[in-house]
This record gives structure tokens, C-alpha cells and sequence, in this order.
């Protein structure tokens, strides 16, 4: 059964306004449901719920908490097909990526189910009174979860799952453009043990006024987003009123670095990858290739032959690599980045051409001398679409690399362990992947530097993005 109302206090309900808004499936353009849209009223509802359910899970043991996120993992894991479909249906990727990213979503319950039962502290002398000082680490209290269209799943469980562990009952509000999936996981959470009230979704047409209302109210602790500069900008503006704890992950405009001691077989895989996957509409996406003077060509054709290779359609269909993007804005945009770029005198190596026909389809393509000035060099393609540049000096290259105001994640393939990694070491990105195209796990913490965001999801740091440490000056 789809679910298509708000989820508040473990009920399916209306907008109390009976406003309603389309989700469309973008490889056909035609409406796939009618979802509720939340406002003021039902954020006062579901922020009633929260805080009711705040207290009893706060004090549930930690091993009760990781059970319940364990079962969730398990639920989850035995119906990725499921939520594979969906995904594809209101976010257009293909079958493939839409089951690589139902599996990473569903690793975020077992990672924190492990975590969960790991918010160590800590107890020590004061060197100069010789008191003890104890530092435990409590959950923060409500948080607010605001995620992106890309990936429906992932980017909220990123968020849920550290969130319970914690200890802490959440609100999302999901893409207006993807609500299906986060209102599917509901039951799934019902049904792992997840108590009514503890977490809350509200879809909404009008997230900056819902999103707000909910930042001033002074039960709210966190504010966890993912999702563009432009908007985190203005949500740490609005979190600034009552202090609250920022998690941002923001927009990126990855470099992917080829020196000429690379595997270029290796290097044209890890390119594929750090490209194509979510068909480039992903923060971590390689946005801007730099590639040797001395292999530029080799990679250069060896990576066009890569991308004409993949087949293009409606991502549900068999053999599919390639799905539609989001919507028409997007597929629009990244067209302009290609006319843009060819004409500052870029040259077109592959794709680049718009399908007849319904649906919000751009094919892989590939661009090589893309000068520096070009849009695409210096703003998120969010596409199919690869700007290849090359370089000779090591030096130069990562001062181009670094000239950006986002620093999320970087590429760098080199055979060479020592220069690589003191090239890794200079690169200003929260994570870089080393002679590897993806640098997602929900072991490790995820996250950017710069304007590309503050706080890590994942590893250990995640948890500790919904908690506060209290520290205790004792004497016994
Ligand atoms: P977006 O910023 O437009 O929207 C993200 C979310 O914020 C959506 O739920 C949207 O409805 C909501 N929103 C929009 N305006 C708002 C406002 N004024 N107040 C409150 N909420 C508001 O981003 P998007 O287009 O959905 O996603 C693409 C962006 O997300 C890209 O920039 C991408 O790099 C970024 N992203 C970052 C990460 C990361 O982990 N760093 C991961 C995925 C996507």
C-alpha cells in the first residue's frame, strides 16, 4: 500500500489545511500520488508527539535501542527490491542505483544499531584540584531532519538512525519532489519496535515556513539538513534565534585528479563511478576532471567509450544504466552547462544532444578542454556530464582543485602511495577517495569543509551530531 498522508504520533493523517500536492514520476512526467502537504498546524502536532515520545525512549537502555535499529536493518534489508521500485518511480534512477541506494539506506540502521550501544564517555583527574571530571554524552532532544531529492532513502536513514540511537525523537521533511519513499519506511519502523510519536514525517509545498516555525520552537535542539549552500545558508540563519545544533551537508564541486602514474584502466573505472552513480546527480560526484597532459587522451577516450556504453530509458525497464534526472529544471540546467562550456570552446567528445519524447532525459556526455571559465567548472552539474581539463604540474593542479568555495570530497588516482597521499594531504575536502570512485559508508564520517557543510553523518561522529556532552566536576 502507498502511503501518501502525513505520519504524526504513528498515525496516517491529512493536513489539517487539506492541502495536497503532485509527485511525479520524471521518466514519464505523469503523477504517481497526491501527498498531504504539512504546515504550522501539523508541526505543532508532530512536534507535541516528539516530545511526548522524547522521554521514555531517552531512558530506554542503549541495547534496547540498537535492538529495535537491528530489526530495522533486518526489515529493511529483506525488502530492498521494494524500495528500489519506488525510488526509481519518483526519482527516476535506474533499477541498479536504485538498489545500491536502498542497501546503503538500510546499512545506516545496522551501522548506529552498533553504535548505539557506544556513546562512551569519559572519567579522569583534574590535573591542578585533583577533582574527577566526568563527561557523558545525552541526547539532545528533538531534531529536525530536513533531506534532498537524490537519494530518498539514504539521506534520511543517515539521519534517523544516528538520531535513535541517540536517544533522540526526529521530524523529517523530506524533498517535495520524493516524499513516497520516507512515508514507506514508516511501517517498517512501526514494525521494528519504533515507538508512536518518536518519528514524524511531514511532506510540505512549503518547507521554508514549516521548516521555520519548527526552528523556533523552543523544543527543538538539532537541525540536521542535507541539501544545497543556497538553503542551509538560510536554515543556519533561522537556527541562529535558539542556538541550535547544526548538522549541514551542503553542496559540492568534487575535483577528480588523474597524474600520469595512474592506472588509467583503474583510474577510468573509479571516474565512471564517482561520475555516474545517481547519474551525477549526487553531492559527491566528480563535477571537474583533471587529467595529465601525458595521459589525457588514453583516459580521455577510454572514458568516452565507457559512457557511450551505458543505456539510456525508464529506469524500471531491464538493462537500464541510465535513468531520467528529477525534474525539467534540472535536465535544463545541465543542458545549459554543455552549450555554456562549448561555447567558451569546449569540445564535445560524446552525448550533449536532448531526446524527443516524455521525460526529463540527458544523455551521458563528455566534454574536453573545458576552459576554467566555464559554468560548469565552477557550479554543481548535478548531470551526466563529465568536464574534462588537463594539467602538467602538481603544484598548479592542486591550487585548481582547492579554488572553490565547497570542499566535500576529491578524487585522486596515482600509483605513486607517497605522492598521493601528500596530495590527498593538501586538498582542502572533508574526504577524498584515493584510487577509488566512492567514498560513501556508513562506517566512515561523511562530510565537508568550507561552504560544503559542518558536522559529519556516519562512523562514530554521527551519533554524536544528536547528542550534548555533560561534564561533571566531582569530588567522592
Ligand atoms: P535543496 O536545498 O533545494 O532542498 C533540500 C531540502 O530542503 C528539500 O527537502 C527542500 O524541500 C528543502 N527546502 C528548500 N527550501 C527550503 C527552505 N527555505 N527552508 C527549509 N527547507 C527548504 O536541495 P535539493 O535540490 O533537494 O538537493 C540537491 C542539493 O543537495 C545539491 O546541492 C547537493 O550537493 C546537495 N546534497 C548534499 C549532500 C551532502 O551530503 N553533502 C547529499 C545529497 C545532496
Amino acid at each position: 500500500m502507498q502511503h501518501t498522508n502525513l505520519y504524526i504520533d504513528g498515525q496516517w493523517r491529512d493536513a489539517a489545511s487539506g492541502d495536497r500536492f503532485d509527485v511525479i514520476n520524471p521518466a514519464t512526467e505523469e503523477a504517481i500520488a497526491s501527498v498531504a502537504s504539512a504546515d504550522l498546524a501539523d508541526a505543532d502536532a508532530a512536534l507535541d508527539a516528539a516530545q511526548a515520545a522524547f522521554g521514555l525512549w531517552a531512558a530506554k537502555k542503549p541495547r534496547e535501542r540498537s535492538e529495535i535499529l537491528r530489526k530495522a536493518w533486518e526489515l529493511m534489508t529483506a525488502r530492498l527490491e521494494e524500495f528500489a521500485r519506488l525510488i526509481t518511480l519518483e526519482n527516476g534512477k535506474a533499477r541498479a542505483d536504485a538498489m545500491g541506494e536502498a542497501a546503503y539506506a538500510a546499512e545506516f540502521f545496522r551501522w548506529f544499531a552498533e553504535e548505539a550501544v557506544r556513546a562512551d564517555g569519559m572519567i579522569t583527574h583534574a590535573p591542578a584540584s585533583g577533582a574527577r571530571i566526568v563527561v557523558q554524552h545525552k541526547p539532545a532532544g528533538i531534531a529536525v531532519l530536513v533531506t534532498p531529492w537524490n537519494y530518498p532513502a539514504a539521506m534520511g536513514t543517515r539521519k534517523i538512525a544516528p538520531a535513535l540511537a541517540a536517544g533522540c525523537p526526529v521530524i523529517i521533511k523530506p524533498a517535495s519532489e520524493t516524499p513516497l519513499t520516507m512515508l514507506a519506511l514508516m511501517p517498517l519502523l512501526e514494525e521494528a519496535g519504533v515507538p508512536k510519536g518518536l518519528v514524524n514525517v511531514l511532506p510540505s509545498k512549503k518547507s521554508g515556513r514549516l521548516v521555520d516555525h519548527m526552528l523556533h520552537d523552543p523544543r527543538v535542539r538539532v537541525i540536521s539538513f542535507t541539501g544545497s549552500t543556497e538553503v542551509g545558508r538560510k536554515l543556519l540563519h533561522s537556527a541562529a534565534d535558539q542556538v541550535l545544533k547544526p548538522a549541514m551537508e551542503l553542496g559540492g564541486n568534487a575535483p577528480l585528479i588523474v597524474f600520469e602514474d595512474a592506472d588509467i584502466d583503474k583510474a577510468v573505472a573509479g571516474a565512471m563511478l564517482a561520475k555516474m552513480r545517481n547519474l551525477g546527480e549526487a553531492c559527491t560526484a566528480a563535477n571537474r576532471f583533471y587529467v595529465h597532459e601525458k595521459v589525457s587522451r588514453e583516459f580521455t577516450s577510454k572514458f568516452s567509450a565507457a559512457m557511450a556504453a551505458l543505456k539510456m530509458g525508464d529506469g524500471l525497464e531491464d538493462g537500464i544504466d541510465v535513468g531520467p534526472l528529477v525534474n525539467a529544471d534540472t535536465r535544463d540546467k545541465v543542458a545549459a552547462f554543455v552549450e555554456d562550456a562549448v561555447a567558451k570552446g569546449a569540445k564535445l567528445e560524446l552525448g550533449g544532444t536532448l531526446p524527443n519524447g516524455k521525460g526529463y532525459f540527458y544523455p551521458p556526455t563528455v566534454l574536453s578542454n573545458v576552459p576554467e571559465t566555464a559554468d560548469c567548472v565552477n557550479d554543481e552539474i548535478f548531470g551526466p556530464v563529465a568536464a574534462i581539463q588537463s594539467f602538467t604540474d602538481e603544484d598548479d593542479v592542486i591550487r585548481r582543485a582547492n579554488n572553490t568555495e565547497y570542499g566535500l570530497v576529491a578524487y585522486v588516482f596515482s600509483e605513486n602511495m607517497k605522492r598521493a597521499m601528500q596530495v590527498c594531504e593538501r586538498l582542502e575536502y572533508g574526504m577524498v577517495g584515493l584510487n577509488r570512485g566512492l567514498v560513501s559508508d556508513p562506517a566512515a564520517p561523511f562530510g565537508g569543509v568550507k561552504q560544503s557543510g559542518l558536522g559529519r553523518e556516519g562512523g562514530h561522529e554521527g551519533m554524536l551530531e544528536f547528542m550534548e556532552t555533560q561534564y561533571i566536576s566531582a569530588e567522592w
